[in-house]
């Protein structure tokens, strides 16, 4: 178990606009919208940002292919939708 780098997380609704944008969406709400009913939906890294296009709705720790920590959130989490 390492600890990562401590810093500032940004918060959840600038990773959910990073995440839209992303996604191909203008709007936070358009992302939210479209996914809000699907079993796969897109979530982001809160360690660096990384884009997982497929996570479970509910994902709160998944693997990040992109800095191997356990900090990527569904869209739907980070939302507070879940
Ligand atoms: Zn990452």
């Amino acid at each position: 178990m390492t600890t990562p780098t401590l810093t500032p997380k940004k918060s959840a609704q600038q990773l959910l606009t990073k995440l839209a944008a992303s996604e191909g969406f203008t709007a936070v709400v358009a992302l939210l919208e479209h996914f809000a009913t699907d079993s796969v939906v897109p979530g982001i890294c809160t360690t660096c940002e990384g884009v997982e296009s497929s996570c479970e709705p509910d994902a709160e720790a998944n693997m990040c292919s992109e800095c191997e920590t356990e900090t990527v959130q569904s869209c739907l989490v980070l939302a507070g939708v879940i």
